[in-house]
C-alpha cells in the first residue's frame, strides 16, 4: 500500500509550545521531535500497513505520525496524561478519512486489549503473526514491569496475544536493551535476558543518543523489536521460570548452584540442589551469566521433576519471613 500524505500539522514543537505541554518527570516524559528518528522506529516495526497498531505513551503524537505514513487500518492511542488529548484529538480529525484513530486516556498497564483489537480475526499461533504491532517509546519508569508483564501474556497467550504471534518495537534504556538482548557470558546477560529469549526473538535494531529527546535524558536509548517464538523454549510456567532465575541471578557472580539452592528449604536444600544440576546434567560451578536459554530449560524441567516429589518447594520463598517459632511454644 502507499504511504499515507499526511494534511499539513503543526510541528510537534510549536503543538508542545501552543498546549505548553511541559514534561513531566514522572510521567517519564521525553519527547522525540525528528521526524527522521520516528521513522526509523516505525521502520524497523517492518510491514504495518493495513495494521491495527497500538501505540503506548503517544505523548503529543511524533511517532503517531510516523505510524499513520505507513497507513495502518487503525491506530489506537493509549496516554495516561490527559494534557495531550488536544493534539491527537487534531491528529484525528486531521486523519478521519483515511485511518481511524482511537485515543484511550488510561494507565496502558489495564487496558482492555479485547476492546482495541474486537474486529481483528485471530490467527494461529503458528501460521502467520496476526496483522497487530505494538510500538511505543516507553515511560523508563514502567518499561521493564510492562515488559515482563507482557511476557506472561505470551506465554499464556493472553491480550494482545490472544489473536497470535503479535509483534512489539519498543525503546528502552539503552543498557535495559542491552540486558534484553545479551548472550550468555555476556556482562549484561540478566535475569531479563533469558526471560525475553524463552518466549521472544529479540534485536536490538539501533540506539538513539539522548540528545535526540527534549528534555534530555541522562541515558541513550536502544530500539528493540520481540517476535513471539512459535515454540517458546520452555513448557514450564511463566511464573515458575521466573522464579527460578530470580534465585539463580540473585547472586549473579557467585556459582549459580548457590542462588538455586535457595529455591529449596534449608534442611533438604544441598540434597535437592544437587539433584537438581544432576537432573539437569549441568556442572554447579557454572555462573548464572554463562548459562545458555537451553541449559535453563533444563535447569526448569529438574525443579518441575523435583517438585513432584516435593510439592511443598513450590510455595517455598527463602525469603519470606520466618515463622515465629518462640509462638509456637508459647
Ligand atoms: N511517544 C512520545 C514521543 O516519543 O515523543 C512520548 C514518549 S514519552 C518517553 C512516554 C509517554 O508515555 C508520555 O507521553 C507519558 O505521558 C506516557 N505514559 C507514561 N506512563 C504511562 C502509562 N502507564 N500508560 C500510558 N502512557 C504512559
Amino acid at each position: 500500500m502507499n504511504q499515507l500524505r499526511l494534511p499539513p500539522l503543526p510541528t510537534i514543537k510549536d503543538l508542545i509550545k501552543l498546549y505548553n505541554l511541559r514534561a513531566l518527570k514522572q510521567l517519564s516524559q521525553n519527547f522525540l521531535l525528528d521526524e527522521r528518528i520516528t521513522d526509523k522506529i516505525v521502520r524497523a516495526a517492518g510491514n504495518i500497513s493495513n495494521h491495527v497498531v497500538l501505540e503506548v505513551g503517544p505523548g503529543p503524537g511524533s511517532i503517531s505520525r510516523s505510524i499513520l505514513k505507513k497507513h495502518p487500518c487503525k491506530l489506537i492511542l493509549v496516554e495516561k496524561d490527559h494534557r495531550f488529548l488536544p493534539t491527537l484529538q487534531q491528529l484525528q480529525e486531521a486523519c478521519e478519512d483515511k485511518v481511524k484513530i482511537d485515543i484511550q486516556i488510561g494507565d496502558i498497564r489495564s487496558y482492555d486489549f479485547d476492546i482495541g483489537f474486537k474486529n481483528v480475526q485471530s490467527s494461529d499461533w503458528f501460521g502467520v503473526p496476526p496483522p497487530i504491532h505494538l510500538i511505543g517509546n516507553l515511560p523508563f519508569s514502567v518499561s521493564t514491569i510492562l515488559l515482563v508483564n507482557w511476557l506472561h501474556s505470551i506465554s499464556e497467550k493472553q491480550a494482545a496475544w490472544k489473536y497470535g504471534r503479535t509483534s512489539m518495537t519498543l525503546t528502552f534504556q539503552k543498557e535495559v536493551a542491552e540486558r534484553i538482548v545479551a548472550p550468555p557470558g555476556h556482562e549484561q546477560r540478566c535475569r531479563l535476558s533469558v526471560i525475553c529469549q524463552l518466549w521472544c526473538e529479540v534485536r536490538n535494531k539501533f540506539l538513539i543518543p539522548g540528545k535526540a529527546f527534549l528534555p534530555k535524558p541522562d541515558v541513550d536509548v536502544g530500539v528493540v523489536t520481540l517476535k513471539p517464538l512459535k515454540y517458546p523454549l520452555t513448557d514450564v510456567p511463566f511464573k515458575m521460570a521466573e522464579k527460578i532465575l530470580r534465585n539463580i541471578f540473585n547472586m549473579r557472580q557467585k556459582y549459580s548452584f548457590k542462588g538455586a539452592s535457595r529455591l529449596f528449604p534449608e534442611d533438604i536444600r544441598d540434597e535437592l540442589v544437587s539433584r537438581m544440576y544432576y537432573v539437569a546434567d549441568l556442572d554447579p560451578h557454572i555462573r548464572p551469566f554463562q548459562i545458555t536459554n537451553e541449559e535453563y530449560c533444563r535447569l526448569f524441567y529438574a525443579y518441575k521433576i523435583i517438585s513432584e516429589d516435593h510439592p511443598e518447594i513450590l510455595e517455598y520463598d527463602s525469603r519470606a519471613p520466618k515463622k515465629n517459632v518462640l509462638k509456637n511454644i508459647v
